[in-house]
């Protein structure tokens, strides 16, 4: 083999080495592929599994999960909570049954029916309209008549 073909056939070895890499990159790629495909069906499962689990957390009480139950019913409750405050912003009102959104003129719920009222004015209370001095005085004043006997 003279120094020319030499040289070819290093390059064409090398290319098909090339060539070989690439293949196998395609090939590990799509099986990672097919392994987070079926990742998602188990995380997907795995979710449902759970939810349906905490929603028979009375029936079947398990308490190694008692904590983590506690902390996703806090969640839904702050959910709520949250969900009240977007409608209190929105300047509507909740139903008190069924907790849908209601308009403000509104008496009965669209939804259940129920009689939704109006929702309590906020109260900035202010110390000194609620401070009676006069009753104030006179209980000072039955404490020095109470002391002088
Ligand atoms: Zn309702």
């Amino acid at each position: 083999m003279d120094f020319f073909s030499k040289v070819g056939s290093t390059i064409s070895s090398k290319s098909k080495d090339v060539a070989k890499k690439a293949k196998e990159l395609a090939e590990v790629s799509s099986l990672n592929g097919q392994i987070n495909t079926q990742e998602d069906i188990i995380n997907r499962l795995c979710l449902e599994i759970g939810k349906n689990v905490y929603e028979r957390r009375d029936v079947f009480p398990d308490n190694a999960l008692a904590e983590k139950y506690t902390a996703v019913s806090n969640a839904y409750a702050e959910i709520e909570r949250l969900k009240s405050a977007i409608i209190s912003v929105k300047g509507a009102k909740q139903c008190p049954s069924c907790g849908v959104e209601v308009v403000l003129d509104a008496v009965f719920c669209p939804a259940c029916g129920a009689l939704v009222p109006n929702p309590e004015p906020v109260m900035y209370p202010e110390q000194t309209t609620e401070f009676d001095f006069a009753e104030n005085d006179s209980t000072e004043n039955d404490f020095t008549e109470n002391s002088s006997l």
